[in-house]
């Protein structure tokens, strides 16, 4: 496997990072997860722009243009020879001395994984995730905001490690607040009564497949409300459903123990995951 390691293109076994990169000694750094299908990146554009603000807003000078970094996103595909992928855009803020000061840090470190991935939750497209509410809050807005995709995934991961403790494919977080945020790693929506409502992306990662999902819903007329949820919201849903690039469109069956709606995916989301995979085979930036 080729890696893109600061202008380059390297064997997997050479791609090494010093042990003074300040990704690595302080999270301090931000990066994308973006998917190619069929030969084209989805929404690569807009990936690029999310990267930009979230180092724009930790203050991480990036050295290269966004047309650089899409230029070397789509050579780290062919270089790999890859039509269907998973692609990791890094940009840390590079070496420095042990303290956090990032002024010591002179260059940012820039990487690019691309990597085979299919679907990540396998046969649970069909069968719908079991989901945990989780008892730690997603990182509020004032603190380290969500909407930053940072390289500090802690929270994220300490959800993980809940839902992995109480069997759940993935864990809800609530904001401070007590409302509904996200998953650990993607968005999630209810429906009810034919209505889809998701929270607003205050609280949670504004993400490019919730961007997607509004436009399937709208082009196929199901109303889209943007509000604060509770658990009463999450127990009730005739459907629950979570997205991510990684993710795609996931229908949720269980959580916390009660069954949603029927206990299977239903209608809805049926819908917008055929939706979502007519865009993923008709849109997107040409690798080749
Ligand atoms: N929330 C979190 C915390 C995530 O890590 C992700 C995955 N990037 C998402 C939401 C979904 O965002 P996107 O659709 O842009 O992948």
């Amino acid at each position: 496997m080729l890696i893109y390691l600061n202008g380059e293109f390297v064997q997997e076994e050479d791609a090494k990072v010093s042990v003074f990169d300040h990704g690595l000694l302080y999270g301090d750094g931000v990066f994308e997860g973006i998917r190619a299908y069929n030969g084209r990146v989805f929404r690569l554009r807009e990936h690029i722009e999310r990267m930009w603000d979230s180092a724009k807003t930790i203050d991480l000078k990036i050295p290269i243009t966004k047309e650089e970094m899409e230029e070397a996103i789509l050579e780290t595909l062919r270089k790999n020879d890859l039509k269907d992928a998973y692609i990791r855009p890094i940009i840390t803020r590079g070496v420095g001395d042990l303290g956090l000061d990032p002024n010591k840090c002179a260059t940012p470190t820039i990487i690019v994984i691309a990597t085979g991935w299919g679907a990540m939750y396998g046969d649970l497209y069909d069968k719908g995730l079991t989901a945990i509410t989780c008892s730690i809050r997603r990182n509020p807005a004032q603190s380290l905001p969500p909407n930053v995709k940072s390289l500090n995934y802690l929270n994220n991961i300490m959800a993980k490690i809940e839902a992995n403790y109480k069997g759940g494919d993935e864990a809800i977080f609530f904001d401070t607040n007590g409302y509904v945020a996200e998953g650990s790693g993607d968005n999630i929506y209810v429906v009810k009564n034919g209505v889809i409502i998701t929270p607003h992306t205050l609280n949670n990662l504004r993400g490019i497949t919730r961007m997607v999902l509004l436009e399937v819903a709208d082009e196929m007329g199901i109303p889209v409300l943007e509000q604060n949820l509770g658990y009463f919201d999450l127990y009730t849903a005739d459907e629950v459903i979570v997205t991510g690039s990684a993710a795609e469109v996931a229908p949720v069956t269980k959580i916390d123990g009660r069954e949603i709606g029927t206990g299977k995916p239903g209608p809805v989301v049926k819908q917008l995951m055929a939706g979502f995979t007519l865009k993923t085979e008709t849109e997107g930036t040409p690798v080749y």
